[in-house]
């Protein structure tokens, strides 16, 4: 089969990315189904893979991308919720449904918690094997989701719900702040803490992603080139602070988040895109009784609630670009520019 592939190890970036000829996905097993792949999205994990993630992919050549969306074209034994034929998305996070947090229904807590595209095959690729579990048929909704829609879905909409709805429980009339909001899961978070009936403040250094924004219904936009973030919510909330802060940023906005939050206030963490390092007085934690939390993916359960509330029409993926398999370079190069308002998406030939 034909996928796009990191040729060997340590890394090498985007130029070391190629279109290659790999066996076939293997057969699907027990309780196993085999995806043949219309469409494959970035996320910025494939970034950071073809930087050469450490603790990454341990088999070379490496197929790249996590999220993804196709056709069921076979299925092992024991499975019973879907059938050849079925258009599917695809729940990048493998489980293996047996360790205590499993077994509690904390997926992405699971001691062998693996991701399709980093510790795995990906799935920009002819066909993909996963287990039945990680799929979910594509809802029919009006207009129908095209495959790239679908394929953009998974990843980024599961991390946003897990960071606003479990782990930061954002409550109607609360103030939530979001990071960089042309990156998926900073639009996942608007439009899913809006849905939750919280006033949504977020930021961009370019002025046309921040008025697309507001059409998403954000109701507060903040440059953070031209605009100093911290002072501006301080005097958005009548020197409060923001209940919530939503960031997968890191280094660049980590001290900016903790003087945006208000006493008690909660600042919740799905990334680290321009770096993993901070400093911390815990004075000021402890004083301002402030929680920091992780979050990584989410749960079963959790990925089936956002597959109902995109049937219901709520969570309708938002797709900046579409390139062919072929063009993978330029999606990457697309994506590392960090211009893009929604997510970057391969399509496969359609032949797949
Ligand atoms: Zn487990």
């Amino acid at each position: 089969m034909r996928a796009c592939v990191l040729a060997a190890p340590g890394g090498g970036g985007i130029e070391h990315l190629q279109i290659s000829d790999v066996p076939d996905a293997l057969a699907p097993g027990p309780g196993e189904v085999r995806v043949a792949i219309r469409a494959a999205a970035l996320n910025h994990l494939d970034l950071f893979v073809a930087a050469g993630l450490p603790g990454g992919a341990e088999h070379f050549p490496h197929i790249v991308g996590a999220d993804a969306a196709g056709v069921v074209e076979s299925v092992g034994s024991g499975v019973a919720g879907v059938r050849a034929g079925d258009r599917v998305m695809l729940n990048p996070g493998i489980s293996d449904y047996t360790c205590e947090f499993c077994r509690a229904g904390e997926h992405s807590l699971c001691v062998h918690y693996r991701l399709l595209g980093e510790h795995l095959p990906g799935t920009a690729a002819e066909l993909v094997t996963v287990p039945a579990h990680n799929v979910a048929r594509i809802p029919n909704i009006t207009p129908e989701l095209t495959w790239p829609e679908a394929a953009a879905f998974s990843l980024v909409t599961l991390t946003a719900w897990r960071m606003v709805v479990t782990r930061a429980q954002v409550k109607t009339g609360e103030t939530v702040l979001v990071w960089g909001v042309g990156g998926g899961v900073s639009l996942a978070a608007l439009r899913i803490a809006k849905l939750f009936g919280a006033r949504v403040i977020v930021t961009s250094s370019d002025d046309a992603k921040l008025a697309a924004a507001r059409k998403l219904s954000a109701d507060v936009t903040l440059n953070h080139r031209t605009q100093n973030v911290a002072q501006e919510i301080r005097a958005l909330t009548n020197k409060r602070g923001v209940d919530v802060v939503v960031d997968n940023v890191g280094t660049a906005t980590w001290d900016d988040s903790l003087r945006c939050l208000r006493r008690g206030g909660c600042l919740v963490i799905c990334g680290a895109t321009s770096g993993p390092q901070v400093g911390l007085d815990l004075r000021r934690l402890f004083w301002h009784q402030w929680s920091i939390l992780g979050s990584t993916m989410g749960n079963a359960g959790e990925y089936a609630e956002i597959v109902r509330r995109l049937a219901n029409g709520a969570l309708r993926p938002i797709v900046d670009r579409v390139y062919p398999m072929a063009a993978v370079r330029d999606a990457y190069a697309h994506l590392a520019k960090g211009e893009q308002f929604g997510k970057v998406v391969l399509e496969l030939p359609s032949s797949a």
